[in-house]
């Protein structure tokens, strides 16, 4: 008998027929012999109708409410789910995060998971009850309700799945599984059958939705099997898994984008030790991940223009802090550009071939799109761009490099 953790996205639970339609899959992976732990996101769109909620108010949330405020999704969904599971003879108990012993750190909006403790978890599978967790959420040490950060519910299915030592972590979403580039926007994009954990984690770092990285970040640690699947009909997927030969041989595995980045840029500020660092530690003391970082080479004057890019979600409060800074430095000044976004490709067999970068660059030189910043590294290259060309680049990238 398996253990199988099956997560359910938005759009999988998006309305009550789809419920009923997750509950009649469930049940069915349970006749077949199995025990089942269900993670379930908020309905589609319930998760940005509270953003929205908060943003009626104040366009800086206090993040402990935010947090409250954001879980409550979850809550929903996991409740209607247990019901639809009741409603065809099975046992079913729904669960919050903190119920279930997800323990996470205080970072309220993007809290990393620190331990499940799921004893709940195995007692309720050891009488026979279907468990249906609201994804996306834990507890704080001050037991202050947490979220993982936009697309978190992968995390807890994953998270549950290791603490459970289950024997697979299916994630059903609106996609056949994990494909070369967004299906959405590049038609002739392929379904990977299988992709290794370290290009997952780049896809799903650059911006692939499908996967939340943190959650790939966990399987691979624990060399957790994922696969990624449809909830809408019975294909069989993605297996995201360790390395192998065979994958060494594609040097482009993927391309994705992100829309949701902007770039700040702090103008004619000196160029001497020091300034760097005090910059990017004001911002990392507030918990913000800068990605790119680009420094010009300094003026005659000894003055420098440092440009960087963060999530969008954070880019108020960096621009805040960066203007702080500036006065204190003595900088010219400082500007936001949020109409910019990454797109990037992804491969590990890029580690062991040449010309990929000139190819990328002239690739997005033919249609004319500019580049802003370049970041690099083993199986990833990535170029900031104007956000108008995104779709644009990422077609014409996957014709060069994957089709
Ligand atoms: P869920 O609500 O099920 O968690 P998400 O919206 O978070 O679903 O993720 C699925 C979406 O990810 C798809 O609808 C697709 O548009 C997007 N996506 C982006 N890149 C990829 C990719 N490389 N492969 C598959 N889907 C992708
Ligand atoms: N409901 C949350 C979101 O929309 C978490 C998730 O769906 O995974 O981001
Ligand atoms: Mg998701």
């Amino acid at each position: 008998m398996a253990l199988i953790v099956q997560k359910y996205g938005g759009t999988s639970v998006g309305s009550i027929s789809r419920i009923k339609a997750v509950a009649r899959r469930v049940v069915r992976t349970v006749e077949q012999g199995n025990r089942v732990v269900v993670v379930v996101s908020a309905m589609a769109g319930e998760t940005d109708k509270l953003i929205d909620l908060s943003r009626q108010i104040t366009d800086m949330p206090d993040e402990r409410e935010m947090d409250l405020l954001l879980s409550s999704g979850e809550r929903v969904s996991s409740a209607l789910t247990a019901m639809a599971i009741q409603s065809l003879g099975y046992r079913s108990m729904s669960f919050t995060g903190r119920q279930v012993g997800i323990i996470t750190d205080s970072s309220h909006t993007k809290a990393m998971i620190e331990r499940v403790e799921a004893e709940r978890l195995r007692r309720v599978l050891r009488e026979g009850i279907i468990p249906v967790v609201a994804g996306f959420q834990g507890i704080s040490a001050s037991s202050d309700v947490t979220t993982l950060g936009r697309g978190g519910s992968d995390t807890t299915a994953v998270a549950i799945a290791v603490a459970l030592k289950a024997d697979l972590c299916e994630i059903y979403t609106d996609v056949d599984g994990v494909y070369t580039a967004d299906p959405r926007i590049v038609k002739e994009a392929r379904k990977q059958e299988r992709i290794s954990y370290d290009e997952m984690l780049e896809m799903a770092s650059l911006g692939a939705k499908v996967l939340h990285s943190r959650a790939v970040e966990f399987a691979k640690k624990y060399d957790a099997p994922i696969v990624v699947r449809s909830s809408f009909n019975n294909k069989p997927g993605t297996l995201v898994t360790r390395e192998d030969r065979e994958m060494e041989k594609i040097v482009v595995s993927g391309v994705t984008y992100d829309k949701n980045q902007a770039r700040i840029t702090i103008m004619s500020v000196p160029d001497r030790p020091g300034i760097a660092a005090r910059l990017f530690k004001a911002i990392a003391d507030a918990n913000i991940v800068v990605d790119m970082i680009v420094q010009n080479v300094s003026t005659k004057t000894k003055k420098t223009d440092i440009s960087f890019t963060v999530p969008i979600a954070d880019a108020k409060k960096a621009l805040n802090i960066t203007r702080e800074v500036s006065k204190e430095l003595g900088a010219r000044g400082v500007n936001m550009n949020t109409n910019i976004a990454k797109v990037s490709i992804v491969g590990v067999g890029m580690r062991s071939h040449f010309g990929v970068a000139s190819k990328m660059f002239e690739t997005l030189a033919k249609k004319g799109i500019n580049i802003m910043m370049i970041s690099t590294s083993e199986i990833k290259l990535s170029c900031v761009i104007d956000v108008k060309d995104t779709e644009k680049a990422v077609r014409a990238l996957h014709r060069a490099f994957i089709v």
